[in-house]
């Protein structure tokens, strides 16, 4: 009998000024390309809460996590829209008859603001994890200015999915 199962995700990656004055690629994030003077350092589109939640999914399935799926030295992966990760978390769930029940995910970086662009973030995920957008939700916080992620030199994402029969 298929249970409902909980798992957990988290990513954090380092922003620098875009290219060509730093490594920073566009900032994107829950699949939205935003406006924002910093970038994610990554191989793929650094996108962390898709990398969270696709953690999540896969922490609740324990199934091998994002980094062993997709390896960062794999040139394939080079600039990947992170969809594709999601995705593939999203079809072992299904075939593991599980769909999403809810997710949490707390976005943690000091700029850009993530309240103008929640909505459609959220919005965003449930049509990539097949859900309502009742379902879905995700906080935004600052760092209170200290350390790395308050100096604005990274971003942070945990998220918790629970995956239902
Ligand atoms: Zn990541």
């Amino acid at each position: 009998m298929t249970r409902a199962r909980i798992g957990h995700g988290y990513d954090l990656h380092r922003l620098e000024p875009v290219a060509p004055q730093g490594a920073g690629r566009p900032f994107v994030l829950g699949g939205l390309r935003i406006e924002h003077d910093r970038g994610p350092v990554g191989h793929s589109d650094g996108d962390a809460l898709l990398h969270a939640v696709t953690d999540a999914i896969l922490g609740a399935l324990a199934e091998p996590d994002i980094g062993q799926l997709f390896c960062d030295r794999d040139p394939q992966w080079d600039g990947a829209d992170s969809a594709v990760f999601l995705a593939e978390a999203v079809r072992r769930m299904q075939a593991r008859g599980l769909r999403l029940g809810n997710l949490d995910a707390t976005v943690i970086c000091e700029r850009p603001k993530i309240g103008p662009v929640k909505d459609a973030m959220r919005a965003r995920l449930a049509e990539l994890l097949h859900a309502d957008v009742s379902a879905i939700n995700i906080k935004g916080k600052t760092h209170e200015k200290v350390d790395a992620v308050g100096e604005g030199r990274a971003i942070e994402v945990h998220a918790v999915a629970l995956l239902v029969p």
